[in-house]
């Protein structure tokens, strides 16, 4: 393991090896932000951590979010208070100092219709909303906008009734890049991350009056060979996939998930003149016009879901629903042609009434819920990609609460907010010598520009590649900012096994572009099988099984010209995992 946490996907063998010879203190099953957390959490405490996903890094939900760190204005009016100010205090943190060249400020406009009534209401929540944060403040205070003002930021929307608006502040993040990076920082404390292993059983060793659970039994998904991994402790982070693991162990935890459906749409950038996000009131919620670079990402929705965990997918009356909902406010409504990408993510709620079903998801908190069913398995749900740091720290607390006790080793308490993610130490110094590191690797501002925004510091090991093979400048996609070279970096340092890793989760082409990516993956699949030594009859494999997955989870003649369904695929699904211990 080297200390810039290369994960290296031609090193795999290596890894298994690991997985299979040592003793780790913490064995993570799953790797979504919670679980690449809760690494992290462990391994800066100095403690030996492994960490299985059974498919990639952020495959689940941790890829599918709203991408937005923040503190949830409208938990406000569910008076959900705590969660509200540990959110913008997390947010806080990351944008000044754990991750600034991932997790950016923007700004949102909230539309006025009544002005009487709404002006004083949101008003006040919003002076609540700044006044929890800290002292130090990365973003700027809410201001109060003239229907002139509003009109100004947002040509876009319909002057009908609009009586003013509010612009408030908070963050966005690339959710797959950031799970990819905390992982990584993870791997530089000497965490073993390990991708395509399921956990399929958990091991059980007698202890004291009953049984312990001493690590888990992994299935190898690329190859099908088992093998068992050793642990003091095992904390289960599997997002919707919780209830299925602790199936593994034949216990039933104090929780259930309930699993709710949100869907967004992704539209031009054109197609919606505004120069600021907006965030409008529903009958249900509240639905985002998110700025992602040349697009806008809006939605969300939010349903009960009781399908396939592994591929929840956009229905008709989603987009419609979507759609409807943005024009109400639009002067120009957005139509199906508008309509790049679709993509739907699962919301692992924990349902206090243990699954009756009665409450609407809507209504379910946000927080987050820790519990340890048997000795040696603790599990952690619910939460936010926003308070994914604090929900790992509870979560390995919970897991080390009997390390004293039993193993007469007492862990220190978590310091991962003063634990920058790669990338983010010395950025200061890098942001200004973006120029000069375009002249040295003979590429544009602009790409060097693109690389900072997605890797921090880390984007000089992308630009060395392109040093040493020019032809990794070249853009990856006409129209778009990735390089080829992104390619290269995603194998050698970001573990990426099969094109999907690439196109849906390392870049975002999956959702940004027309056609899913797939005109690039027979390009991609060259890079890759490059350095992991595809044949071509490999590269042809891999190639077609891409365009598998997008036809498969695209409901395009559903949906629209571009559409796409959920991004994921893979071994996971709701039968997958078989009960043995
Ligand atoms: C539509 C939508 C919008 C959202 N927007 C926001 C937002 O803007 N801001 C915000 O803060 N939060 C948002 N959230 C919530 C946030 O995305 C989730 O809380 C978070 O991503 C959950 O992460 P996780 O790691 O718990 O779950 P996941 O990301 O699903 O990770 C669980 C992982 O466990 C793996 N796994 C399952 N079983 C096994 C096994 N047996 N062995 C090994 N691995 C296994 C899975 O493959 C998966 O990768 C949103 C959620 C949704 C659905």
């Amino acid at each position: 393991m080297t200390s810039n946490g290369a994960l290296d996907a031609r090193e795999r063998d290596a890894m298994l090896s690991r997985l299979a010879a040592e003793r780790f203190d913490v064995l993570v099953i799953g790797g979504g932000i919670t679980g690449a957390g809760a690494a992290l959490d462990a391994a800066s405490r100095g403690l030996r951590v492994a960490l299985v996903e059974a498919r990639d890094l952020a495959s689940g939900t941790s890829s599918r979010s709203s991408k937005l760190i923040h503190g949830g204005l409208r938990y406000l009016e569910q008076f959900d208070f705590k969660l509200v100010y540990e959110a913008l205090r997390e947010r806080d943190l990351l944008v000044s100092k754990l991750a600034p060249h991932l997790v950016k400020p923007v700004s949102f406009m909230y539309p006025l219709y009544k002005k009487v009534v709404e002006r004083p209401y949101v008003g006040a929540g919003l002076v609540l909303y700044d006044a929890m944060e800290g002292t130090r403040r990365p973003v700027p205070h809410h201001r109060h906008l003239s229907a002139r003002g509003a009109l100004k930021r947002a040509p876009a929307l319909s002057p009908d009734r609009l009586a003013g608006a509010m612009l408030y502040y908070d963050a966005q993040v690339d959710d797959a890049r950031h799970t990819l990076t905390v992982a990584r920082t993870a791997a530089a404390h000497r965490a073993v991350i390990g991708t395509r292993l399921s956990a399929v059983g958990l091991l059980r060793s007698p202890s004291g009056e009953g049984e312990r659970v001493t690590g888990a039994r992994v299935r190898d998904e690329e190859t099908g060979r088992l093998l068992d991994v050793s642990a003091e402790a095992v904390v289960v982070c599997a997002g919707v996939w919780t209830d299925l693991v602790h199936e593994l162990a034949g216990v039933r935890a104090g929780y259930r998930v309930r699993m709710s459906k949100g869907v967004h749409i992704v539209v031009p950038r054109a197609a919606v003149d505004a120069s600021t996000g907006m965030i409008l009131r529903t009958e249900k919620s509240v639905l985002f016009f998110i700025p992602w670079g040349e697009h806008w990402i809006v939605g969300t929705t939010d349903t009960d879901f009781a399908g396939d965990r592994a591929e929840p997918v956009a229905t008709e009356d989603d987009i419609e629903y979507i759609l409807a909902a943005a024009n109400r406010v639009l002067a120009r409504p957005l139509t199906r042609a508008d309509v790049v990408a679709v993509y739907a993510g699962l919301r692992p709620l924990v349902d206090p009434a243990l699954g009756n079903g009665s409450k609407p998801t809507t209504k379910l908190s946000r927080e987050h819920v820790v519990d340890a069913p048997v000795p040696g398995l603790t599990s952690i749900a619910g939460g936010k990609f926003t308070t994914y740091r604090l929900m790992a720290r509870d979560v390995v607390d919970a897991a080390v609460a009997d390390f004293g006790r039993d193993l007469g080793r007492e862990v220190p308490g978590s310091v991962t907010d003063q634990v920058p993610l790669l990338g983010a130490d010395g950025l200061a110094a890098v942001q200004p010598a973006a120029g000069r590191l375009a002249e040295d690797y003979g590429v544009s501002r602009a790409a060097v520009e693109h690389l900072l925004g997605r890797y921090g510091t880390l984007a000089v090991e992308v630009l060395d590649l392109i040093r040493d093979d020019s032809a990794l400048a070249r853009p990856l996609a006409s129209g778009h900012p990735y390089l080829r070279a992104e390619v290269a970096y995603a194998v050698t340092c970001e573990d990426a096994l099969h094109l999907e890793d690439v196109l849906m989760r390392r870049t975002r082409l999956f959702i940004e572009s027309a056609d899913s990516g797939a005109s690039v993956a027979a390009e991609v699949a060259v890079i890759m099988g490059r350095l992991l030594g595809w044949s071509r009859r490999r590269r042809a494999a891999e190639t077609r099984r891409y365009l598998d997955l997008i036809e498969a989870e695209c409901p395009v003649a559903a949906i629209g010209p571009a559409g796409s369904g959920a991004a994921g695929s893979g071994p996971v699904s709701d039968g997958a995992l078989a009960v043995a211990t």
